[in-house]
C-alpha cells in the first residue's frame, strides 16, 4: 500500500541566500520531513512539516550512547530547470545497512525515497542554479527514547532537511596536500566503518585537527589493526594510478561504500581503464611512488565528487604526484560525474532520477 505524506506548509517562507555566498550546511531550507516510529506502531505518521527546533528529552538515547546514522546526497539543477538526483536508491540502501549495525529499524525504502522527492519538489526554488552548485540532501535517524539503559532505543525519528551549497571548487579542481596517519585509526574490521553513523566522524576529529595544523586539508587512513594497508582519505573513498592502473581498497568491513567509489569504478570499466579493487599497502604505495609508478590519487565522495591528492606525506617523506596537479583520469572521472549529476551528458547507466514537479507546487 502507497503511504500517503501529510504535509504541513509554512507560513512563512526564508530569505534565500546569495548564491555567491553560499557556504556548506549553514542554511536550512523552509520544510523537512519526519516520521517516528514508536513500538508497536512501528515507522509512522510521515510528514513534510515547516523546518524547526525538535523537543527532545535530555534523557533520550541519541545523547548518551550515540545511536544515529545519517546519508548525504544532493538534488542538482539541469540547464532545463529540471531537479534530478543521483542514485539515491543507493544511499536508501546504505541507510539500512547502517540501521542494521546500529541496531536501529529498517525503514521503507520507496517511501524514504517518495519522502525524498516530494519535499525537493516542494522546495525547488532552494535548488541553486549556478555551476557546480546543488541542495545537499542529508536523511538521518536518530534515538529518541528517554531511557539512559544501555540497549536499543525503542523510540526513533527519521528526518530530512535541505541545504543549499555552493561549489566545492571554486577555482577548478584543486589538488590537496594529505598527511598518512600513523597514530589514530578511523574504523576497525567488526566495528562500525561501514555504517555511515556520526560516532566514525566524532573519533576522526582528533587526527584531522593535529595534521591541519600542520597544513594539510586531511589524512589517509590505514587499516586498525596493522597500520599497513590503506583504506580511506579523510571521509572519502580513495583510488591511486599505479602504472596504467587504477587500484582502490577493496571493500573490507571497515571501508565504508561510497556511491561516488561505485559510479567511478563503473565509469572506468566503462572506458576500458584497468581498475582492481584489492588490498593495497602504504608501503606498495611507497614502492610505486619510488619507481615512478604512482601516476594519480584521488579521493572520491559526494561533496567534492573527486579530491585530487597533490602531496601524500608519510615518516616526514613527501610524495608529491603528478607534480601536484590533477591527473588526467581524476580529471576525466571529476568531469564525466558532474556532467551525468547536471544533465549535461548521456547518462549511459540511467543513474539520475528525475524529481517531478506538482503543478500545485510549481512556483510562477
Ligand atoms: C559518506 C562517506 C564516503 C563517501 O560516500 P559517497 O556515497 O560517495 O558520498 C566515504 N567514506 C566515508 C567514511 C563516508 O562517510
Amino acid at each position: 500500500m502507497e503511504q500517503t505524506i501529510r504535509v504541513e506548509l509554512s507560513e512563512t517562507l526564508k530569505e534565500k541566500p546569495k548564491t555567491d555566498q553560499l557556504e556548506f550546511g549553514r542554511v536550512f531550507t523552509d520544510h523537512m520531513f519526519v516520521m517516528e516510529y514508536t513500538e508497536p506502531l512501528g515507522w509512522h505518521n510521515p510528514s513534510i512539516v515547516p523546518y524547526q527546533p525538535l523537543t527532545i528529552d535530555p534523557s533520550a538515547m541519541i545523547f548518551h550512547y550515540g545511536q544515529s546514522v545519517f546519508e548525504g546526497l544532493k538534488a542538482y539543477l539541469t540547464s532545463d530547470g529540471d531537479a534530478q538526483l543521483f542514485r539515491p536508491e543507493r544511499n536508501l540502501k546504505r541507510l539500512n545497512r547502517s540501521n542494521q549495525r546500529l541496531c536501529i529499524p529498517e525503514i521503507d525504502e520507496k517511501l524514504a525515497l517518495k519522502a525524498i522527492k516530494e519535499l525537493v519538489a516542494l522546495e525547488k526554488d532552494w535548488i541553486p542554479g549556478a555551476e557546480g552548485t546543488s541542495l545537499y540532501i542529508r536523511p538521518f535517524i536518530i534515538s529518541t527514547e528517554p531511557y539512559l539503559g544501555v540497549a536499543p532505543s525503542r523510540h526513533y525519528k527519521f528526518i530530512v532537511i535541505l541545504s543549499p551549497v555552493g561549489a566545492y571548487y571554486k577555482e577548478g579542481i584543486n589538488p590537496v596536500k594529505i598527511a598518512v596517519e600513523s597514530q589514530f585509526v578511523r574504523a576497525v574490521v567488526g566495528g562500525t566503518g561501514e555504517a555511515k553513523t556520526g560516532g566514525n566522524y566524532a573519533s576522526s576529529l582528533k587526527a584531522q585537527e593535529v595534521v591541519a595544523k600542520e597544513g594539510y586539508a586531511q589524512v589517509l587512513w590505514l587499516d586498525g589493526v596493522e597500520k599497513k594497508y590503506i583504506e580511506e582519505v579523510g571521509s572519502m573513498n580513495v583510488f591511486f594510478k599505479i602504472n596504467g592502473e587504477v587500484v582502490t581498497p577493496a571493500l573490507n568491513g571497515s571501508i565504508l561504500e561510497g556511491v561516488t567509489r561505485n559510479s567511478v569504478i563503473q565509469l572506468l570499466k566503462h572506458w576500458n581503464v584497468p581498475v582492481v579493487e584489492r588490498k593495497i599497502s602504504i608501503d606498495e604505495l611507497h614502492e610505486a611512488y619510488k619507481a615512478g609508478q604512482l601516476e594519480e590519487a584521488f579521493g572520491a565522495g559526494t561533496a567534492a565528487v573527486i579530491s585530487p591528492i597533490g602531496q601524500l606525506t608519510w615518516r616526514k617523506e613527501h610524495l608529491v604526484i603528478n607534480n601536484g596537479e590533477t591527473g588526467e583520469i581524476s580529471k576525466k572521472v571529476y568531469d564525466t560525474l558532474t556532467e551525468i549529476q547536471y544533465g549535461k551528458t548521456e547518462d549511459p547507466f540511467d543513474w539520475v532520477e528525475k524529481v517531478s514537479v506538482p503543478s500545485k507546487v510549481k512556483h510562477a
